[in-house]
């Protein structure tokens, strides 16, 4: 997979294919933009073309020789990716960048580090790498990715190259869906609507939430308002999501989109291009009757309210029980 393969971020690859051309290329490189959008893949793609043994006039790296194939099967001594544990990048790993990259890389021309995550870095991590910013040691090159540049200290950022990756446009990600994953149109425009605009976090839905599961859930919510079987089904609905396990944010951010597309019905009206549930309208027409513009913002703030406390590890099944209830009292 080239550079060609990643879609959408023509600025982004135009900038890195620029620098190379003019062998600019910095010490470290800053790569914004949403969660799975491809940052961590266009740096291994830019890691194997700084270390390609092919041909070497050619922007896209061979994929065959031994430092390619290195590289594609991780197992290459100067590519490294590094990524937060349990949250958190930790002192620990930064020291150990720091020491390794002391030394000359092993058999690549350029060492490239990859930091996945990097706002998950503690001020005590922050620092210490901003230590390595400040004399970065000869040929390694740090690729840093977030989704969140707001949270990096301003003295990180000033060291690095900023390559600002964007969210892909619906179309483009659905057709993507579609060519490379086989997956049929309908479910691929879905998809590409849910994950707004990001490859990985399409993939991951493909995978964890099946379209069954979506439908029976959100044609769920409008009888959440009945009297008095509401709140019957506000317990089912919570005890179903009770057992999703690792993927409960993931159910609760396809309620976030029923309730942006109950927004958009109520303020822009019936465009089914506009909705991303295009294809359960029925229900939603149904449902925006019930709720009001100011109903809708208290439930996003509900389910806000429901995640915080879930990461502060409230008790799951009652806090989703709080939530349904409380959805099923709004209108
Ligand atoms: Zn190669």
């Amino acid at each position: 997979m080239g550079f060609s393969e990643i879609r959408g971020q023509d600025r982004a690859l135009h900038d890195l294919h620029f620098a190379w051309q003019q062998e600019r290329i910095p010490n470290a490189y800053l790569f914004t933009g949403p969660q799975g959008c491809g940052k961590r893949t266009t740096a291994l793609i830019l890691a194997r073309r700084m270390n390609c043994l092919g041909e070497s006039s050619s922007w896209e790296p061979c994929e065959r020789c031994a430092a390619c194939q290195k590289i594609l099967h991780e197992t290459h001594p100067d590519v490294w990716v590094v990524e937060p544990e349990k949250q958190l990048m930790r002192i620990s790993q930064i020291r150990e960048i720091q020491r390794m990259t002391r030394f000359a890389p092993q058999e690549g021309r350029l060492r490239v580090v990859i930091l996945d995550q990097i706002e998950k870095m503690n001020r005590e991590s922050a620092n210490a790498f901003l230590k390595l910013l400040e004399e970065p040691p000869p040929n390694n090159l740090f690729v840093l990715c977030t989704a969140s540049p707001g949270q990096i200290l301003p003295t990180i950022l000033s060291r690095c190259q900023r390559v600002p990756f964007a969210p892909l446009r619906r179309p483009v990600l659905s057709s993507w869906l579609e060519e490379r994953h086989g997956i049929d149109a309908a479910q691929a425009f879905l998809l590409a609507g849910l994950a707004e605009g990001s490859p990985g976090r399409a993939l991951q839905l493909h995978e964890h939430l099946p379209d069954d599961q979506r439908r029976s859930l959100l044609t769920a919510l409008p009888t959440l308002h009945r009297v008095p079987s509401g709140s019957t089904v506000a317990l089912e609905l919570a005890e179903r999501l009770n057992k999703v396990g690792d993927q409960l944010p993931l159910y609760l951010d396809l309620l976030r989109s029923w309730l942006r597309d109950l927004l958009m019905l109520r303020e822009i009206g019936p465009d089914p291009n506009a909705l991303i549930h295009q294809d359960l309208q029925e229900h939603l027409v149904q449902h925006a009757d019930i709720l009001s513009t100011p109903a809708l913002f208290r439930a996003v703030q509900a389910i806000d309210q429901c995640e915080v406390a879930l990461r502060r590890n409230a008790a799951s099944l009652l806090t989703l029980e709080h939530l349904f209830l409380v959805l099923g009292g709004m209108g």
